[in-house]
């Protein structure tokens, strides 16, 4: 273990303080990870391994497309599972399909792809009207769909592990594992192991930032956001890579909400499911290399994370996802909450604490797809503080 100072040192192994020792080593500069796990388990491994691109907005945009290139640098380097797959945006309703028709006239046909009701049901493994398979309800009320090229998907229980994996082997690089941050200076992190030296220190404790530090935390009113996930058996005939998106997501992401027709989306949404906006829905679902489903999600708003995961919210999202597949019921091998840091006053914390100290905390449900568009900005230098 050495004692010399490093170039960097990052705290926080999760895939915003991993892809940031990357970019360190691309840089050729030395970089010290310290995380209190034994290995990465917060919010990285607990979503959908969904770099949502197409569905940002604005400077997102621009940075979700930033960060698709280091994904692939990052999984070709260290050899994790990494699909340019897309995004598929089912429509069940002419107003959902009114969305992705106003998106695609906004972006243009080769960002935003429209896809036939046959074709969207046919990725989901439903099968056209007219030709029946056992339980598996047809092509039905599927009216329409788009398909999102630039979205990629990774399986978010492999990416960290491997990518940090990959980094501990590298020259010049050390992850310290099992080492609780205490406090942090200029020059030095404080730790449950002793000080460790950096020339610059970044701090990437997601959420957990108001347990380092509790005052920018609050300015920025940095709250936890948790939500109900679950790991099903997908039914026989699904077989696609790409994430599949519904109504509630298209209330949920900016590319969206932007559009004039989203209202009459969230009216209509309002009238036949108020339970699914009564707990944050944004129905969804990916797929594993090994053909489980990860399918969710729910978001519930705190200051601090109540333990206990509500059978009622995760019935209503596992009955929604069943209903879009066209199943009457989803098999479930895994359940669990997962917790990531959000703040109303915008997506991003970027904060200079002291000379060559920074934290960086994504506070939206956006980490994994802006990670790398983050480290690629910081080591460019335009990554800019966001305002007190
Ligand atoms: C269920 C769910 C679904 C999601 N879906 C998506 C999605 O579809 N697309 C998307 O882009 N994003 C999604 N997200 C958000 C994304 O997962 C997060 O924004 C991202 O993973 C945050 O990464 P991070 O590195 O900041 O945090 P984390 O992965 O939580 O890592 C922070 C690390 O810091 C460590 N740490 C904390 N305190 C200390 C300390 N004192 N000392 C040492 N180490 C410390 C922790 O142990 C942890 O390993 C989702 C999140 C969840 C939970």
């Amino acid at each position: 273990m050495s004692t010399a100072p490093s170039d960097l040192v990052v705290v926080g192994a999760g895939i915003v303080g991993l892809a940031h020792a990357f970019e360190a080593l691309a840089h050729g500069l030395s970089v010290t990870v310290v995380e209190r796990d034994r290995r990465p388990v917060g919010a990285s491994v607990r979503n959908f391994g969904h770099c949502c691109v197409g569905a940002q907005d604005g400077d997102l945009l621009d940075l979700a497309r930033l960060s698709r290139k280091g994904w692939l640098r990052a999984a070709a380097a260290a050899g994790f599972w990494a699909r340019e797959a897309g995004a598929l945006v089912v429509a069940r309703s002419e107003a959902e399909a009114a969305v992705l028709e106003e998106l695609h006239a906004d972006r243009g046909g080769e960002v935003v792809q429209l896809r036939s009701a046959a074709r969207t049901a046919e990725t989901l493994g439903r099968p056209v009207a007219g030709r029946a398979v056992p339980g598996r309800a047809t092509s039905g009320d599927v009216v329409g769909g788009a398909f999102l090229p630039e979205d990629l998907r990774v399986n978010p229980r492999e990416a960290a592990p491997a990518l940090a994996r990959w980094i501990a082997e590298q020259p010049g690089a050390e992850i310290r594992w099992g080492t609780n941050v205490t406090g942090v200076e200029p020059g030095t992190v404080h730790t449950s192991r002793g000080p460790v030296h950096g020339r610059q220190i970044l701090v990437c404790v997601g959420h957990d930032l108001d347990h380092l530090f509790p005052e920018p935390a609050e300015r920025h009113e940095v709250q936890r956001c948790r939500l109900n996930m679950a790991r099903v058996t997908a039914p026989a005939g699904f077989r696609t890579d790409a994430s599949v998106l519904t109504a509630t997501s298209m209330l949920r992401y900016d590319a969206f909400t932007r559009q004039s027709s989203a209202a009459r989306l969230r009216e209509e949404v309002l009238g036949h499911s108020p339970e699914l906006l009564e707990i944050g829905a944004n129905v969804m679902f990916t797929g594993l290399p090994d053909g489980t489903l990860l399918v969710g999600d729910s978001h519930h708003y705190d200051d601090t994370t109540p333990p206990f995961l509500d059978e009622r919210v995760s019935r209503l999202l596992l009955d929604a996802v069943a209903d879009v597949l066209g199943v009457a019921r989803l098999e479930v091998l895994e359940r669990w909450q997962g917790v990531y840091a959000n703040s109303r006053r915008g997506p991003l914390l970027v904060r200079d604490l002291a000379p060559g100290v920074r934290a960086l905390t994504v506070t939206s449900g956006v980490g994994m797809t802006l990670s790398f568009g983050l480290a690629a900005r910081t080591f460019a230098g335009t990554l800019e503080p966001t305002p007190a």
